[in-house]
Protein backbone atom coordinates (compact mmCIF):
# COMPACT_ATOMS: atom_id res chain seq x y z
CA UNK A 1 0.00 0.00 0.00
CA UNK A 2 1.21 3.45 -1.21
CA UNK A 3 2.03 5.92 1.62
CA UNK A 4 -0.25 9.18 2.95
CA UNK A 5 0.63 12.75 1.93
CA UNK A 6 0.33 15.72 4.55
CA UNK A 7 1.60 18.97 3.95
CA UNK A 8 1.39 21.50 6.59
CA UNK A 9 1.94 25.16 4.78
CA UNK A 10 1.76 29.01 5.24
CA UNK A 11 3.72 31.88 6.35
CA UNK A 12 6.60 32.13 9.45
CA UNK A 13 5.06 32.08 12.92
CA UNK A 14 1.78 29.85 11.57
CA UNK A 15 2.70 27.56 13.93
CA UNK A 16 3.63 24.65 10.93
CA UNK A 17 6.67 23.60 13.38
CA UNK A 18 4.30 23.24 16.09
CA UNK A 19 1.79 21.27 14.33
CA UNK A 20 4.35 18.96 12.96
CA UNK A 21 6.03 18.17 16.44
CA UNK A 22 2.36 17.44 17.29
CA UNK A 23 1.86 15.05 14.96
CA UNK A 24 5.17 13.55 15.16
CA UNK A 25 4.64 12.96 19.04
CA UNK A 26 1.65 11.59 18.55
CA UNK A 27 3.07 8.48 15.41
CA UNK A 28 5.79 8.13 18.72
CA UNK A 29 3.31 7.19 21.37
CA UNK A 30 1.76 4.95 18.66
CA UNK A 31 4.91 3.03 17.97
CA UNK A 32 5.62 4.41 14.63
CA UNK A 33 9.34 4.16 13.66
CA UNK A 34 9.32 8.26 12.87
CA UNK A 35 12.59 9.80 11.28
CA UNK A 36 12.45 13.48 11.58
CA UNK A 37 14.21 15.65 8.93
CA UNK A 38 15.43 19.04 8.88
CA UNK A 39 17.67 21.09 6.39
CA UNK A 40 20.99 22.10 7.42
CA UNK A 41 20.33 25.73 6.21
CA UNK A 42 17.82 25.70 8.63
CA UNK A 43 19.65 28.04 11.47
CA UNK A 44 17.48 28.60 13.80
CA UNK A 45 18.25 26.24 16.54
CA UNK A 46 20.67 24.23 17.42
CA UNK A 47 21.17 21.73 13.91
CA UNK A 48 19.96 18.35 15.44
CA UNK A 49 16.47 19.84 16.40
CA UNK A 50 13.57 21.67 15.17
CA UNK A 51 12.42 24.38 17.55
CA UNK A 52 9.49 26.35 17.21
CA UNK A 53 8.72 29.95 18.31
CA UNK A 54 8.03 29.26 21.25
CA UNK A 55 11.01 27.26 22.03
CA UNK A 56 9.77 23.80 22.27
CA UNK A 57 12.30 21.25 20.27
CA UNK A 58 12.62 17.90 19.16
CA UNK A 59 15.45 15.76 17.88
CA UNK A 60 16.09 16.07 13.92
CA UNK A 61 18.38 14.76 11.36
CA UNK A 62 20.20 17.41 9.70
CA UNK A 63 20.34 16.93 5.71
CA UNK A 64 21.84 18.92 2.80
CA UNK A 65 19.56 18.02 0.09
CA UNK A 66 16.65 15.75 -1.41
CA UNK A 67 19.17 13.04 -2.40
CA UNK A 68 20.24 12.75 1.06
CA UNK A 69 16.46 12.50 1.86
CA UNK A 70 16.50 9.59 -0.54
CA UNK A 71 19.39 7.81 1.29
CA UNK A 72 18.38 9.07 5.06
CA UNK A 73 14.91 7.11 4.52
CA UNK A 74 16.84 3.58 3.29
CA UNK A 75 19.09 3.63 6.65
CA UNK A 76 15.59 2.00 8.73
CA UNK A 77 11.89 0.26 8.49
CA UNK A 78 10.30 3.93 9.06
CA UNK A 79 6.64 4.06 9.05
CA UNK A 80 6.50 8.28 9.00
CA UNK A 81 9.03 10.82 7.92
CA UNK A 82 8.28 14.58 8.40
CA UNK A 83 10.43 16.98 6.88
CA UNK A 84 10.78 20.54 8.14
CA UNK A 85 11.04 23.70 6.61
CA UNK A 86 11.06 21.59 3.60
CA UNK A 87 11.11 24.72 0.76
CA UNK A 88 14.86 24.67 1.75
CA UNK A 89 15.32 21.43 -0.34
CA UNK A 90 13.23 22.72 -3.43
CA UNK A 91 11.55 21.37 -6.62
CA UNK A 92 14.01 18.43 -6.31
CA UNK A 93 12.24 17.27 -3.49
CA UNK A 94 8.67 16.41 -5.43
CA UNK A 95 10.15 12.99 -6.94
CA UNK A 96 11.73 11.58 -3.60
CA UNK A 97 8.44 12.39 -1.72
CA UNK A 98 6.27 10.55 -4.66
CA UNK A 99 9.17 7.64 -4.49
CA UNK A 100 8.93 7.33 -0.31
CA UNK A 101 4.91 7.26 -0.92
CA UNK A 102 5.69 4.84 -3.10
CA UNK A 103 7.36 3.16 -0.43
CA UNK A 104 4.75 2.54 1.74
CA UNK A 105 5.82 5.73 3.80
CA UNK A 106 3.58 8.16 5.52
CA UNK A 107 5.22 11.43 4.41
CA UNK A 108 4.76 15.18 6.29
CA UNK A 109 5.94 18.17 4.89
CA UNK A 110 5.84 20.98 6.71
CA UNK A 111 7.13 24.46 4.74
CA UNK A 112 6.75 27.54 3.70
CA UNK A 113 4.63 28.33 0.65
CA UNK A 114 4.67 31.78 0.50
CA UNK A 115 8.13 33.89 0.03
CA UNK A 116 8.60 36.82 1.66
CA UNK A 117 7.87 38.94 -1.29
CA UNK A 118 4.29 37.23 -1.14
CA UNK A 119 5.27 34.55 -4.99
CA UNK A 120 4.41 30.83 -4.43
CA UNK A 121 7.59 29.41 -2.86
CA UNK A 122 8.12 25.22 -4.52
CA UNK A 123 7.68 22.89 -3.88
CA UNK A 124 5.10 23.36 -1.56
CA UNK A 125 2.44 24.63 -3.39
CA UNK A 126 2.99 21.63 -5.56
CA UNK A 127 2.87 18.91 -2.44
CA UNK A 128 -0.29 20.60 -1.33
CA UNK A 129 -1.84 19.61 -5.16
CA UNK A 130 -1.61 16.38 -4.51
CA UNK A 131 -1.33 16.01 -1.00
CA UNK A 132 -4.34 13.47 0.64
CA UNK A 133 -4.47 16.19 3.63
CA UNK A 134 -3.84 19.79 3.85
CA UNK A 135 -3.63 22.06 6.55
CA UNK A 136 -2.60 25.78 5.63
CA UNK A 137 -2.56 27.90 8.23
CA UNK A 138 -1.78 31.47 8.92
CA UNK A 139 -0.28 33.48 11.33
CA UNK A 140 -0.95 37.15 13.08
CA UNK A 141 -0.85 40.11 11.71
CA UNK A 142 1.16 42.06 13.55
CA UNK A 143 -0.19 45.65 12.79
CA UNK A 144 -3.83 44.66 12.90
CA UNK A 145 -4.22 41.09 14.31
CA UNK A 146 -5.98 39.88 11.22
CA UNK A 147 -5.41 36.50 10.10
CA UNK A 148 -1.60 37.06 7.83
CA UNK A 149 -1.49 34.78 4.92
CA UNK A 150 2.17 36.74 4.36
CA UNK A 151 5.57 37.38 6.04
CA UNK A 152 8.24 40.00 5.61
CA UNK A 153 11.27 41.33 5.79
CA UNK A 154 11.25 43.87 8.66
CA UNK A 155 13.61 47.23 10.19
CA UNK A 156 13.55 48.99 12.82
CA UNK A 157 10.83 51.03 11.94
CA UNK A 158 8.90 48.02 11.33
CA UNK A 159 9.35 46.84 14.20
CA UNK A 160 8.17 49.77 16.26
CA UNK A 161 4.56 49.53 14.93
CA UNK A 162 4.23 46.14 15.97
CA UNK A 163 1.59 46.08 18.39
CA UNK A 164 2.24 42.28 19.61
CA UNK A 165 5.01 42.06 21.87
CA UNK A 166 6.82 38.99 21.02
CA UNK A 167 10.16 40.91 19.74
CA UNK A 168 12.39 38.15 21.77
CA UNK A 169 11.15 35.06 20.15
CA UNK A 170 13.77 34.28 17.57
CA UNK A 171 12.97 35.20 13.97
CA UNK A 172 10.96 38.78 14.83
CA UNK A 173 13.75 40.89 14.25
CA UNK A 174 13.95 39.64 10.50
CA UNK A 175 10.68 38.77 9.42
CA UNK A 176 6.94 39.24 10.58
CA UNK A 177 3.46 37.88 9.67
CA UNK A 178 1.33 40.53 7.68
CA UNK A 179 -2.11 40.68 6.23
CA UNK A 180 -3.35 41.11 2.72
CA UNK A 181 -3.90 44.93 3.60
CA UNK A 182 -0.54 45.58 5.75
CA UNK A 183 1.86 43.47 3.73
CA UNK A 184 3.95 45.82 1.40
CA UNK A 185 6.78 44.38 0.63
CA UNK A 186 5.83 43.31 -2.93
CA UNK A 187 3.82 47.21 -3.76
CA UNK A 188 6.87 49.25 -3.21
P1 LIG B 1 6.26 28.37 11.98
O1 LIG B 1 6.91 27.01 12.01
O2 LIG B 1 5.03 28.42 11.12
O3 LIG B 1 7.21 29.50 11.67
P2 LIG B 1 6.17 28.04 14.85
O4 LIG B 1 5.44 26.75 15.08
O5 LIG B 1 7.66 28.01 14.91
O6 LIG B 1 5.68 28.66 13.45
O7 LIG B 1 5.70 29.16 15.88
C1 LIG B 1 4.35 29.52 16.06
C2 LIG B 1 4.26 30.32 17.35
O8 LIG B 1 4.91 31.57 17.16
C3 LIG B 1 2.86 30.69 17.77
O9 LIG B 1 2.23 29.67 18.49
C4 LIG B 1 3.11 31.91 18.64
O10 LIG B 1 3.38 31.54 19.97
C5 LIG B 1 4.39 32.51 18.08
N1 LIG B 1 4.22 33.77 17.34
C6 LIG B 1 5.07 34.82 17.35
N2 LIG B 1 4.66 35.80 16.51
C7 LIG B 1 3.51 35.39 15.93
C8 LIG B 1 2.58 35.95 14.97
N3 LIG B 1 2.77 37.15 14.41
N4 LIG B 1 1.50 35.21 14.62
C9 LIG B 1 1.29 33.99 15.18
N5 LIG B 1 2.12 33.41 16.08
C10 LIG B 1 3.22 34.08 16.47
Amino acid sequence: TFGRLVVIAGPMFSGKSEELMRRVRRATIAGINVLVVSHSLDTRADIATITSHVGMNIPAVPLSDAPSLAEAAQTSDYGLIAIDEAQFFGPDLIPVVDDLLGRGIDVIVEGLCVTFDGQPFEPLPSLMAVAEEVLRLTAVCTICGRDAVFHQRTDHSDLAATTIDARHIGGLDTYVARCREHFTSARQ
